[in-house]
């Protein structure tokens, strides 16, 4: 953003309250506003201390966090910075059914879409457990936000085109749903100041699709009258989320080449006229997911605006997601502590000779921890293992080699026993 006549990177610090916090969110801001500015240097994606001076904000905040930003430097000084700060309290209500099939001659009901208020407790940490090569969140996030800025900036549709559609697609368990949902929660706390609400609305496309088939394209289009009666409300941000967008779109293919009943056309042309009409919300937002994208229907890829491919993660994200995976281990002490080094260090130590074997002091513990998780990373990037995959890696090693009898005792089991049960799981 330009301001005078410097260039200015805009940073965003996000203000979580205590769920029961009555601050009004007004005060709370002009109080943060006012403390960062005696600050000379901010570091970006780092969690902020020293707030609880001041009465207001111990009384009601509970963290303060400065999100990443597409800044050259790491820990750039104030005045090259536009701060914006935003305040949110996160609720915990459960997201419910939404959109029920109540038909009267259908004895069980089955519901198309849940329904959660956003921010939402349930999503608060997503967002930073989700790894990538290349920023991609980042860019994901930031292009989102522009367009919805221009958006509601009444841009004109004819010269600036926007659908606000976006899809995601890659190989099942790269997180491309966890993604939707993180953004989706990003989003409402950045937009707070211009919504007073925002939901999440969550259609699962297989389901709708194999249990309302018979019922062609009329439900399709009540669940969107449903969606568009939300969004008449012009206050509420609304984030409808489309989960495995080719089984509604690959059904149109296959009843034009005559191997589906027309069924099936009619709810894909039920849906694309939906999400037509959809465009014109400027408070509605639709992302859509997909594992394979060669089976979506080209018109709902043209509708998109944004496609991302979201990969299996390369060696460096496995790295840094099993560390975070680990490190959650050693704080719940089920495992002797140990620091496992970032990935930065960890890069340089695999130049350094390998550390020596026998007893270790703490560093040169570290120094081969890091050695060992990254040698693991290698091979599950050579097997083309998922993030889903990942995750599930250290629960695997310690029911089938670490052994849950060994939590028993003291209750702390070795690193290097769980990095060797891990690697036997992927081997
Ligand atoms: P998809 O929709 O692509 O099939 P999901 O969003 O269902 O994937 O991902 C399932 C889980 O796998 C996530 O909740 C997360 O724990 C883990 N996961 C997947 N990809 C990543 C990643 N890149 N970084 C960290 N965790 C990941």
């Amino acid at each position: 953003l330009q301001q005078g006549t410097g260039l200015k990177y805009s940073v965003h610090v996000e203000v979580r309250l205590y769920e029961r916090a009555t601050k009004r969110f007004e005060t709370i801001r002009a109080h943060v506003e006012h403390w960062i500015q005696t600050f000379d240097r901010i570091n970006l994606n780092s969690t902020l201390t020293g707030w609880d001076v001041i009465p207001d904000l111990a009384e009601a905040v509970d963290r303060i966090i400065v999100a990443e930003a597409a800044c050259p430097q790491q820990s750039p000084s104030l005045s090259e910075l536009i701060i914006n700060v935003h305040v949110y309290q996160p609720t915990d209500s459960e997201s419910f059914d939404e959109f029920t099939n109540t038909g009267k001659d259908d004895e069980d009901e089955t519901s198309a879409a849940t329904v959660c208020e956003l921010p939402n407790t349930r999503w608060e940490g997503l967002w930073e457990s989700l790894i990538y090569a290349d920023d991609i969140k980042l860019k994901l996030l930031d292009y989102i936000h522009a367009t919805l800025v221009l958006s509601d900036a009444n841009v004109d549709f004819n010269l600036v085109t926007w659908n606000r559609v976006v899809l995601l697609h890659g190989p099942p368990g790269t997180g491309k749903t966890s993604l939707c949902r993180a953004l989706a929660q990003k989003l409402s706390i950045r937009l707070s100041h211009r919504y007073t609400s925002a939901r999440l609305l969550e259609i699962n496309a297989h389901s709708l699709f194999s249990k309302w088939f018979s019922e062609s394209g009329k439900l399709v289009q009540q669940l969107f009258s449903n969606i568009t009666e939300m969004a008449d409300e012009e206050e509420t941000f609304i984030v409808v989320l489309i989960d495995e967008v080719e089984s509604l779109t690959a059904a149109r293919a296959g009843a034009m080449s005559g191997t589906e009943p027309s069924d099936g056309l009619r709810v894909v042309n039920a849906l694309l006229t939906q999400l037509d009409k959809l465009k014109h919300r400027k408070n509605v937002l639709i992302m859509s997911t997909s594992n394979l994208v060669q089976a979506i229907d080209s018109a709902f890829v043209d509708r998109a605006d944004i496609i991302q491919y979201v990969d299996l993660p390369s060696r460096e994200a496995i790295y840094e997601i099993l560390r975070s995976s680990l490190s959650e281990i050693i704080n719940k002490k089920l495992i002797s502590q140990v620091t496992i080094p970032t990935l930065q260090a960890a890069r340089m130590y695999e130049r350094a000779p390998a550390a020596p074997l026998g007893i270790l002091g703490t560093h040169q513990k570290s120094h081969a921890v890091g050695q060992a998780l990254m040698a693991l990373a290698a091979q599950c990037r050579t097997n083309g293992m998922s993030g889903r995959a990942l995750r599930r890696l250290p629960v695997l090693a310690l029911a089938r080699y670490v052994g849950v009898a060994t939590l028993a005792g003291d209750g702390r089991v070795d690193v290097d026993a769980w990095i060797a049960g891990m690697d036997r799981v992927v081997k």
